[in-house]
């Protein structure tokens, strides 16, 4: 049986599948990116709205306050008798007490050259009392009677802060500002230490306020020369030249809202790297169930090819089973027709045996009648002789008229015939060739008339006989003539052997009967057979006689008889000395005794 080569797995095709299906990621990262960028904008949207919200309360808190400080009396009347001792006494207390309860950084009373009449933290070592802040911008601006706001760091604090500043007094005439400082540096406190980053940017795009320490007080854009001049004049910073912020636009997601009543802008920063985390999860997933779909196609390509291939090696297994069927049948048939030949054949030598056999049988028989004829015929000589001297005795005796004794004479003839004819009727029976079927045999009658037969050479022989027979018939599965001829046969073979001894010579014969047939025993006190005799004396052609006294046929004929009959010949020694031969022969149903014919012999 032929296979098909082992293939090798199909790794290659399945990795060029896995590479024309990769560009099903790139479209799959969008989509995550998308969707994270989303999600952190919006979360970032929110935070940035609640970081505004929290400044511009911060701011809005205290916006009102400088106005409505400004109207206080103990205030104006420091700015009618400013050398007033009890007066600036007066208006500093205020201011602690107003710093303290509002929670304002700082808050201070300028006069209308910039300088500071009374403070909120007189009594602290940065106490502004006696500073000139007429360099500050919304100094100028409040002395033209605007409210104003301003960013800056505290000349002698150093903290970041927003100031308000606003008049007192009437537009145009200006009796002095109130000043009030809002510390910043604790909103950047609030934005606590999240990976997202804040920014508050001034109207010159430099970093006022964030949640990193080294972006602050950088400059988020070009400054222009106006605004470098500004700086310089009003001090915002710490430094008058802030270093550019280099940001990497690629490396942060953006949210920016203005602040317009500060011209502020607050910025959140989220990096992009929170965005590129989940999608790089996302792809991967995408990944591994991409892989997983490619194996799992493969083991089904490879169990559809496994499936495939069997089914095919099936199909070749049933084709040769097939062929091989038929060549067996075709062996068969030609087994089957050379067997009905020797069937024919054997047949034909069985035909053909059998009727060797007959022929063998038959042969046998004239064989047998040959020897027999010389005893016949001094047999019907007798009578003859007998019936010649009675017939030409009679005539004397008629020419006598002794007619009496004439009569005795005839009947004497007549008795004489009836043996005659009695003798020729055994033969007959002898010689007839029967059929081959077992019928039903008396057996008594049959063993007389083998009997007869040899009553002549019998007698010559001196040989007694000692029959043992019951009265009762035994009918017996034989053949008329075929049962004689056996009988015929073995009764001559013992003659045979007592002739070769001296008297006294004496024949058993026996029967009984049973379930399983008729057993028949033929004893003689001869020499018995010979070791060889016993082994072979069945075998056509064997003899221990001279050529002219036997064939050697004649056991082989009764062999062969008595198994055609379904009966048997056993062959042994008495211990006694002489031969010992037992017939088996099969029960009969009892039947009418034929007639047999007279035995004048005995
Ligand atoms: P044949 O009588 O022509 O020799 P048989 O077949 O009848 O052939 O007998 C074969 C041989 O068996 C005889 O030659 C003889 O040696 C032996 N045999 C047969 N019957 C007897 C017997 N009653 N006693 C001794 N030997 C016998």
């Amino acid at each position: 049986m032929t296979t098909a080569p082992p293939r090798r797995p199909r790794w290659r095709s399945l990795i060029l599948l896995a590479l024309l299906l990769a560009p099903l990621l790139w479209p799959l990262q969008q989509l995550a990116e998308r969707y994270y960028s989303t999600q952190l904008a919006e979360q970032n949207r929110q935070t940035l709205d609640l970081y505004v919200a929290n400044l511009l309360g911060t701011l809005r808190r205290f916006e009102v306050l400088p106005a409505i400080l400004g109207g206080l009396p103990a205030l104006r009347d420091l700015l009618s008798e400013p050398a007033d001792p009890a007066r600036v006494d007066a208006a500093n207390r205020l201011l602690t007490e107003v710093r303290g309860a509002t929670g304002a950084d700082v808050m201070y009373l300028l006069d209308p050259s910039g300088l500071t009449l009374a403070s909120s933290n007189w009594d602290q070592p940065d106490s502004f009392v006696g500073l000139n802040f007429s360099f500050r911008p919304y100094f100028q601006e409040a002395l033209s009677g605007r409210l104003t706001g301003f960013f800056g760091l505290g000349t002698t604090s150093g903290r970041r802060g927003y100031y308000y500043a606003a008049p007192i007094g009437e537009p145009g005439h200006v009796l002095g500002i109130l000043v009030v400082k809002v510390n910043l540096d604790d909103a950047e406190k609030l934005w606590g230490n999240t990976p997202e980053q804040v920014l508050v940017t001034d109207g010159h795009g430099v970093v006022i306020l964030t949640s990193r320490a080294d972006w602050r007080f950088r400059a988020s854009r070009p400054l222009s020369a106006e605004e470098h001049r500004r700086i310089a004049a009003e001090q915002p910073y710490p430094t008058l030249d802030p270093l550019p912020l280099a940001l990497d636009a690629n490396a942060w997601l953006i949210q920016s809202r203005e602040l317009a009543e500060t011209g502020w802008t607050v910025s959140i920063l989220a990096p992009h790297r929170l965005v590129d985390r989940p999608v790089r999860t996302a792809v991967a997933i995408g990944g591994a169930a991409l892989l997983v779909l490619l194996l799992l196609l493969g083991l089904l390509l490879q169990r559809r090819r496994h499936y495939l291939e069997r089914i095919a090696l099936d199909a070749q297994a049933r084709r040769e089973l097939e062929l091989r069927v038929l060549e067996r049948t075709r062996d068969l048939e030609t087994l089957n027709s050379r067997l009905k030949e020797e069937v024919l054949e054997r047949e034909q030598a069985q035909q053909e045996l059998i009727r060797a056999q007959d022929e063998l049988v038959q042969a046998g028989k004239l064989s047998a009648l040959g020897t027999m004829s010389a005893s016949i015929s001094h047999e019907l000589n007798q009578p003859l002789a007998a019936i010649r001297s009675y017939a030409q005795n009679g005539e004397v005796l008629l020419d006598h008229g002794r007619v009496e004794e004439a009569r005795g004479n005839l009947r004497s003839i007549g008795e004489l015939t009836g043996r005659m004819a009695s003798i020729i009727a055994h033969l007959r029976a002898f010689a007839r060739r029967d059929r081959h079927a077992p019928e039903r045999v008396a057996l008594q009658p049959a063993i007389d008339d083998a009997l007869a037969l040899l009553a002549k050479r019998r007698r010559a022989l001196d040989v007694e006989l000692i029959r043992d027979l019951p009265e009762a018939t035994f009918w017996v599965q034989a053949g008329e003539t075929r049962l004689r001829q056996v009988l015929g046969n073995l009764l001559a073979n013992a003659l045979d052997a007592l002739s070769e001894k001296a008297p006294p010579r004496r024949i058993w014969i026996s029967a009984s009967q049973d379930e399983e047939g008729v057993r028949l025993t033929l004893r003689d006190n001869g020499p018995g057979f010979s070791a060889e005799a016993l082994v072979h004396a069945r075998e056509p052609f064997f003899t221990t006689k001279t050529s002219t006294q036997g064939l050697g046929l004649g056991l082989a004929i009764c062999d062969t008889l008595m198994r055609a009959l379904g009966g048997e010949l056993l062959l042994d020694n008495h211990p006694e000395g002489g031969a010992l031969l037992t017939l088996r022969l099969r029960n009969a149903e009892p039947g009418a005794a034929l007639p047999s014919p007279e035995d004048t012999f005995a």
